[in-house]
């Protein structure tokens, strides 16, 4: 069967997601947005049907200029998006390692990570969900008793056996 190059080339692109992996290689690029004049009950309406808990606010030249979640909504009154969102977001561009994204999204508890570039025009988001495959895949295995650690980094130490160097280990098919 003869594979079409796009298909070949995904094909190649998709399962070696390290640390060092750049976001702008993984993200997603059509993000919904929303704009500050916009209508809450609109947005409510377009997170329910569209299952997010969260969407980036873009002015006229889709720059970001904040973000709106579900807490928002719920914790805040208001007609417009404008009223409600959250002014300001943590951001990644595309040449952030995908290890740096992933400590962001963990230790600031956010679910999800407008990427931007340039003069803070959005081109993407990075989610958890984006990085699950990662966290479920990798395991970085002691050199010398074998053990298996999950996560971006390889632990400093092994705590069976004290070793310090890790081979990351890669499944096949994830
Ligand atoms: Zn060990």
């Amino acid at each position: 069967m003869e594979k079409n190059p796009a298909e070949a080339a995904h094909a190649d692109t998709q399962p070696q997601v390290t640390p060092e992996t750049k976001v702008g290689e993984i993200m997603t690029r059509n993000v919904l947005t929303t704009k500050a004049d916009q209508a809450v009950v609109d947005i409510v309406q377009l997170m329910a049907k569209s299952r997010i808990t969260g969407l980036p606010v873009v002015d006229d030249n889709n720059r970001l200029i904040g973000v709106v979640s579900e807490s928002d909504i719920i914790g805040k009154a208001g007609d417009t998006v404008g009223d409600i969102m959250t002014h300001g977001s943590w951001t990644v561009g595309e040449e952030t390692p995908l290890g740096e994204a992933a400590e962001l999204l963990l230790r600031r508890r956010i679910r999800r990570l407008p990427v931007i570039r340039g003069d803070n025009e959005l081109v993407g988001l990075v989610s958890r969900s984006d990085l699950i495959s990662f966290f479920a895949s990798h395991v970085w295995t002691c050199s010398w008793c074998g053990k298996g650690y999950r996560g971006f980094y390889a632990p400093s130490a092994c705590n069976n056996c004290g070793g310090e160097t890790f081979t990351i280990k890669v499944p096949d098919v994830i």
